[in-house]
């Protein structure tokens, strides 16, 4: 039974283009440039997580269905026609694909709300985001290049060497991506591997398919050739079906710290390169000379926005003791301002979460949180209402190792604690797992310079919460990745390097 989209029509309307996708019986895969329906008899149902209404059915791929998809992959790869395609006609697919994206933008968006619950507002965003990103790397494609060098090696008296390296797509990659931002981590992903001349078989997560399976459409209408991009969706095991595959040149992959070391244990088994774009605990120090209005606006914006299913977002706020109470006051006060509603509604500042599930996880820690004695000052429930809303929510504690402050909750939960000066902040902040994203609110260069130094993550912002741009390479230190994406290293870890050495 089918019935979202319905209440969409009835509530706010949306594009005949994304309704007609939402009729779909069921979602098949795309292969080889075609629609293919399995034999698994296994589906799981996608949820809109603002009303709990059945959105759509996607089938599991099986074992013999991510074959299936490597194979055309691995085919599309060897058969050369598009890693030896001019890199100016590579270029040119990728801006069709961006043009394409361009045009069905509305539709995408609506859906990426529908299956997520975000925003409309930021639903377009990320669209418009990821049309950026392929724009970005469709310029790359023209410009990768090796280098001579020169080498001690000599053959005999009067021979010389000509040496120089290389760059070579490195062949087929698994995508498998993660459900807070679908499209624009699929992107990160997409666009360098293609711009560098490698194939992928892509696996969105379960949890949203949706939107991915629509942009899937669009690289066959942008005149890419058969194989180039494959899209499978299923669970869990169909990921580990894909991950543990020779035929597989390399894994890339953003999602938990704890999947992230499962996938990364199935590559050593073949020894297949990987990226990984993992969890994060990511902080924000605000010293006392910051313009204090605009940090704490900055912080809450950094933790609510998306309702804290962000990757980098800054999850505990280091405030100097002078103005921990005032600044504190300002973050509570910016998240109850914030209106929790459905993604479509234009009033709302906050949609639900992303699933049940993912509410109940969140809830838990809220929970735990409180029994280990933070204090909880602001939020912490649901709303008496349909959907997996829960408020924007505040802890306060002074003790850094306390499991609110060390486990990444992805929610919409942001823990405070007071520090005496920089090193103290600097010690509290460098203290955890992991090492993604932080952020420092200061007047004072110096100060701001020295935390840059001293911050081990693989992002700092100074006085802005942490944002993506395609030139900026993103990854994290510690358990919080191996590898980076965006920007030239986002290209080049889709590269191999051969030596070569002419002698003459
Ligand atoms: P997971 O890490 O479980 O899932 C991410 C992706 O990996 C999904 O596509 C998932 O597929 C796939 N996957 C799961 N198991 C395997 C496997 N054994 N082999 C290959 N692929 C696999 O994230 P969740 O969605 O379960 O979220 C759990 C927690 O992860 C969150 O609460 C949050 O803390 C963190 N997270 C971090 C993200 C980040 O950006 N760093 C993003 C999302 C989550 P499927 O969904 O089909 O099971």
């Amino acid at each position: 039974m089918r019935i979202s989209y319905i209440y969409k029509m009835e509530n706010f309307k949306i594009s005949n283009a994304a309704e007609a996708f939402l009729k779909k019986e069921q979602h098949d895969f795309f292969i080889n440039n075609k629609w293919v329906r399995t034999d698994s008899p296994k589906t799981i149902d996608i949820v809109n997580p603002a009303n709990d209404s059945i959105v759509g059915k996607i089938s599991v791929a099986t074992a013999e269905d991510v074959k299936n998809a490597i194979t055309s992959g691995k085919r599309a790869f060897q058969n050369k026609v598009w890693r030896d395609m001019s890199p100016i006609k590579r270029e040119q697919l990728l801006h069709n694909l961006a043009d394409l994206m361009q045009d069905h933008l509305i539709p995408m968006a609506e859906i990426l709300t529908i299956e997520n619950g975000k925003l409309l507002s930021h639903a377009k965003s990320e669209i418009q985001g990821a049309i950026n990103t392929f724009r970005y790397y469709a310029g790359w494609a023209t410009k990768i290049e090796g280098q001579t060098i020169d080498l001690s090696l000599r053959q005999k008296p009067g021979f010389k060497n000509f040496a120089f390296i290389k760059k070579e797509p490195i062949g087929l990659v698994a995508v498998i991506v993660p459900w807070n931002f679908p499209i624009s981590i699929a992107t990160w992903k997409l666009a360098p591997l293609l711009a560098a001349g490698c194939t992928a078989v892509l696996k969105p997560s379960e949890v949203t398919p949706l939107s991915t399976l629509y942009l899937a459409q669009l690289f066959e209408l942008a005149g890419f050739p058969p194989g180039v991009v494959n899209v499978i969706t299923g669970d869990g095991e169909s990921g580990a079906a894909l991950t543990s595959n020779p035929q597989v040149d390399k894994i890339t992959f953003t999602g938990s710290t704890q999947v992230g070391k499962i996938i990364g244990q199935a590559a050593m088994q073949n020894l297949t390169p990987i990226s990984l774009e993992l969890g994060g605990k990511s902080p924000a120090i605000v010293f006392d000379d910051a313009d204090l209005t605009a940090a704490a606006k900055g912080v809450a914006l950094g933790i609510f926005r998306n309702g804290g299913q962000v990757c980098v977002a800054g999850s505990r706020v280091y405030i100097q003791k002078k103005v921990y109470d005032n600044v504190l006051a300002d973050i509570i006060s910016e998240g109850k301002k914030m209106n929790m509603s459905d993604g479509f509604d234009e009033k709302a500042d906050l949609g639900p979460l992303v699933s049940k599930k993912h509410l109940e996880s969140v809830s838990a820690y809220i929970a735990k949180g409180q029994e280990g004695g933070a204090q909880l000052v602001s939020g912490g429930s649901s709303p008496n209402r349909q959907g997996c809303f829960l408020e924007p929510t505040v802890f306060s504690t002074t003790d850094n190792n306390h499991l609110i402050v060390q486990e990444e909750v992805f929610g919409p939960v942001l823990v405070a604690i007071p520090f005496d000066n920089k090193e103290d902040a600097l010690r509290m902040a460098n203290d955890s797992r992991y090492g993604l994203a932080s952020s420092v609110w200061t007047k004072d260069i110096s100060k701001a310079l020295q935390c840059v130094d001293a911050l081990d993550a693989g992002w700092v912002f100074v006085n802005s919460p942490s944002r993506s741009d395609p030139n900026l390479p993103l990854g994290g230190n510690k358990n919080s990745g191996i590898g980076r994406e965006l920007g030239k290293e986002g290209l080049y870890t889709y590269l191999k390097t051969k030596g070569v050495n002419i002698v003459y």
